[in-house]
């Protein structure tokens, strides 16, 4: 039987109100959810004088546009996370291997491991489980977390929240009436929504243009693909890459997304020469979870991802196989 969340969000609270170290991890390339959550959390507990550490597995900088959110210095490098944790919390992370380098980290941990997540496809690793799969971004499942802890909610911590639930919501696009309250609320400690989102959704260096254009130019539409839904992709190259941060490479598949004709949207991304992960959309009747489980990733119904080794060619080869096995 799933745990009743009140019930884990209270397990929760009660460990971290007796907690003297907390170790919070990110999943890697991490984004503002999974690091929003772990610095929001992160700095209510290191304002109560418990010694508090993020990080994630990689890639080994932070990600510049979300440096900003760690007003604390909480952020450490992975090296840094002891090997046997006192008391885990993890963030916005479905699997063990999403940790990356850090996965060990769980099975090590000397205390409890808390998992805070919205993944449908969590496999249920750790001991305490504050999952709800309906939440449109773990920040708001941080958030009950951070109410139970009677944390006050403060401009600098809502900061954090708000950067996860407006990107993980798709600019609130995919966001239900309660998203919408909760943002309200976090406004109101004084938020200045604009100059949190345009880093972190709208803005990028000149270079990012350039890149933008090349890319887009080899991007390809296939109308057969997914039973004839048809699937839209692109191509990021280690070339392609180079000069540019990831932040302008995580964004080439909100555009490549906006072709009508196509139901699903890709974007292959090479990491290391041969290495490539995998962003998935889909415009509603596609699960690409399930799509993106098939070739071993994860995600949600309507974006996932998954990592390949071998040529794009072969990406594309392995992806439209896996398209055509899901659904009909
Ligand atoms: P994005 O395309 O933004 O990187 O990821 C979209 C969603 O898919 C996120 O929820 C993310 O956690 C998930 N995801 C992306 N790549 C992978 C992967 O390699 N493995 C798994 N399990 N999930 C992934
Ligand atoms: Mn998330």
């Amino acid at each position: 039987m799933a745990d009743d969340l009140s019930t884990t969000i209270a397990e929760a609270a009660r460990l971290l109100a007796d907690a003297r170290d907390v170790t919070l991890l990110s999943h890697v390339n991490p984004d503002a959810d999974t690091l929003g959550s772990a610095l929001a959390v992160g700095l209510a507990l290191h304002r109560r004088g418990v010694a508090v550490r993020v990080a994630f597995g990689a890639p080994e900088v932070v990600p510049e546009s979300l440096e900003v959110l760690d007003v604390a210095g909480l952020l450490v490098h992975r090296d840094e996370v002891p090997l046997a944790p006192e008391l885990l919390v993890v963030m916005d992370t479905g699997s063990v291997q999403r940790l990356g380098p850090l996965g060990d980290r769980v099975a090590n941990a000397r205390g409890p491991v808390i998992v805070v997540d919205h993944h449908v496809s969590n496999t249920r690793y750790g001991t305490v489980h504050c999952i709800d799969e309906h939440a449109e971004a773990t920040a708001l499942i941080a958030l009950k977390l951070l109410d139970e802890m009677d944390v006050e909610v403060d401009e600098p911590i809502a900061r954090c929240l708000y950067a996860g639930l407006v990107t993980d919501t798709g600019g609130f696009r995919k966001a239900g009436p309660s998203a919408h309250e909760t943002a309200a609320r976090l406004l109101k400690t004084g938020v200045d929504a604009y100059s949190v989102t345009r880093p972190l959704m709208d803005a990028h260096p000149f270079a990012y243009l350039g890149m933008l254009s090349r890319v887009l130019a080899k991007a390809e539409l296939d109308q057969g693909a997914a039973h004839g839904l048809g699937l839209v992709h692109a191509v990021v190259g280690f070339e392609d890459a180079l000069g540019v941060r990831s932040e302008e490479v995580e964004s080439v598949i909100d555009v490549v997304r906006s072709a009508s004709e196509a139901e699903v949207a890709a974007v292959l991304k090479e990491l290391r020469p041969g290495h490539w992960s995998v962003s998935l959309r889909a415009v509603s009747r596609v699960d690409v979870r399930e799509v993106a489980q098939v070739l071993g990733g994860g995600g949600h119904r309507l974006a996932a991802g998954f990592t390949f080794d071998g040529g794009s060619e072969q990406v594309v080869a392995a992806l439209k196989g896996a398209l055509e096995r899901v659904g009909s």
